[in-house]
């Protein structure tokens, strides 16, 4: 016979069953949603990443880079009566050491950075760039310059980093050489630190942050103006390295935002295209 009780008993049964549908259903579908923003963030790493490993036009950026310094580097010493003093001032990541595999290794995870930075960094494993190592042996053996080698990697970092610089027989790899990060990636009290000592006479790198910091969270436009109006120094003082998988000129359209959603990170960057009026003849 059916009571009141025996009644109500499916009814709770099946409220709570769908309580527990919910419960499960509603993380799910966020999930669903992260993940497939997510793969936008992956995808543009993933075409970044195989240009950056795959086209030849990425080595040859390389080389005619190390060459011309090669070049400026004879005109600059040639010019110097006094040529023991010098400094030649590189930037490590993607400029002579190529991390590339790690960001690969990223994408096939379905991770973004930081994830697995230090694991990367502790093998001490990345090659050095196309034209890196050739470049830096000419500047230290052939003309006598002082190699310092300015990079935002952590000072934690320091042992596994050296030992990368001497596995690939780079010159000066010593801890006199290499200065890590400080306390913000402004490379410019760094500099000075050599410059206290040396002339410095040329700087390579892939972020403008690695020539000077008045390229220091400008946006996308500033830092534009900036090179426009800085245009003789590249090429002479400055020598710049293609990097499009990451960089100041990435996060700077994210106005340096760090926890900005990859929704938002898209709707910033499709604003940040130049498109053309089909309309204006
Ligand atoms: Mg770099």
């Amino acid at each position: 016979m059916l009571t009141r009780g025996n009644f109500r008993a499916p009814v709770i049964r099946s409220l709570l069953i769908i309580m527990v549908i919910i419960i499960i259903a509603i993380p799910q579908l966020n999930c669903q949603n992260s993940q497939s923003q997510s793969k936008t963030e992956l995808e543009q790493l993933l075409i970044a990443t195989l240009w950056f490993q795959t086209s030849a036009e990425a080595r040859a950026c390389y080389y005619q880079a190390f060459r011309y310094a090669k070049e400026k580097l004879d005109e600059i010493v040639e010019s110097k009566e006094h040529a023991q003093n010098l400094a030649v001032i590189v930037d490590l990541d993607e400029t002579v050491l190529d991390n590339s595999p790690y960001f690969a290794e990223l994408i096939k995870r379905d991770i973004m950075y930081p994830h697995l930075w230090n694991e990367w960094v502790n093998l001490s494993n990345a090659k050095a760039t196309p034209g890196a190592r050739e470049f830096l042996h000419y500047a230290a053996h052939q003309k006598n310059i002082n190699i310092f080698y300015i990079t935002n990697r952590s000072e934690k970092s320091r042992h596994e980093t050296l030992k990368n610089l001497q596995r690939l027989q780079f010159p000066h790899a010593t801890d006199e050489h290499l200065l890590m990060k400080i306390k913000d990636s402004d490379k410019e009290l760094r500099r000075q630190i050599v410059e206290n000592d040396y002339e410095v006479v040329m700087l390579l790198g892939d972020n403008l942050n690695d020539f000077s910091s008045v390229f220091r969270n400008k946006s996308a436009e500033r830092r534009c103006a900036l090179v426009d109006s800085l245009q003789d120094q590249f090429g002479q003082e400055y020598m710049i390295l293609p990097n499009p998988i990451y960089g100041d000129w990435l996060d700077s359209i994210f106005n340096f935002i760090n926890n900005m959603s990859p929704d938002e990170k898209y709707q910033k960057m499709i604003r940040a295209l130049k498109s053309f009026d089909q309309t204006n003849n």
